[in-house]
């Protein structure tokens, strides 16, 4: 059975006295040995800070972005290299804000994800469709092009796959339970019929407004193992309550 992840992606939020009483209170909530695994994915002035906090946790430090390059004149980028060097073990690819307000593509979001690999990272590769793609019957095809293209060359470490509507981002209006199944049981068959059994070991979160209040409703999905949340993580204890609606027994896919 897959150990369900829950990530929380706090975006531009947070000052580093803001980030390390956070991370006090969450350490302290989530003891030594927490049902699921926790990623905190802070803005980048705190990873550093997030790095000593975290050094020794059961949290699992993660960064919202990572330039596939190892170094060079890239201004104001962060490398995968300079990130696993700072002791980051998981980095968000392809999230849809980076997509659609950052102009990233789907080749280069495809370099990232074997960037990461090649560094020892975790990618948390996002997918999703916007509302007009959905509308028009398309959510699939946006998904599995997109899949197709991050993962064009293969299935090379340990990933987790985020599937967010676009439309569900930051809105307040998750998708429909039954939506975010279907769709992560047509990923995993996709990931099966691709990499066989590697496909297996992918952890496919659903992620858009996940709230303490409805985290049950989507982290109880057979084909979902764990939450990607963004606003509703800038709190330490209301992530805790999503956190913990991800354990208990899981019926295995
Ligand atoms: C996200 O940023 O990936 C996200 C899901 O945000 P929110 O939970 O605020 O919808």
């Amino acid at each position: 059975m897959l150990k369900p992840v829950v990530a929380a992606n706090w975006k531009m939020h947070k000052t580093l006295k803001e980030a390390e009483d956070y991370l006090h209170r969450l350490l302290e909530l989530v003891g030594a040995e927490p049902p699921v695994e926790l990623v905190i994915c802070p803005s980048f002035t705190a990873l550093a800070l997030a790095a000593r906090v975290l050094a020794g946790s059961p949290i699992a430090l993660g960064a919202q972005n990572g330039h596939p390059q190892k170094e060079g004149a890239f201004t104001g980028e962060v490398s995968m290299h300079q990130l696993a060097d700072l002791g980051v073990r998981y980095v968000i690819c392809g999230h849809s804000e980076r997509r659609h307000l950052f102009g990233e593509t789907d080749a280069f979001v495809a370099e990232k994800v074997n960037a990461a690999w090649a560094y020892g990272l975790t990618p948390i590769l996002c997918v999703g469709e916007t509302l007009e793609e959905r509308r028009a019957g398309q959510a699939w095809e946006v998904v599995e092009r997109q899949l197709r293209a991050a993962l064009a060359d293969g299935l090379s470490g340990p990933l987790v796959i985020a599937y967010e509507p676009v439309w569900a981002i930051g809105t307040g209006v998750p998708a429909q339970p039954q939506d975010a199944q279907d769709m992560a049981r047509r990923i995993r068959a996709w990931l099966v019929e691709h990499f066989g059994a590697a496909g297996k070991d992918v952890r496919i979160q659903y992620g858009g407004s996940v709230k303490p209040e409805n985290a049950h409703a989507f982290l109880r999905l057979p084909d979902i193992q764990g939450a990607l949340v963004g606003g509703a993580s800038l709190d330490p204890d209301a992530f805790w309550r999503i956190a913990l609606a991800a354990s208990g027994d899981r019926p295995s896919w």
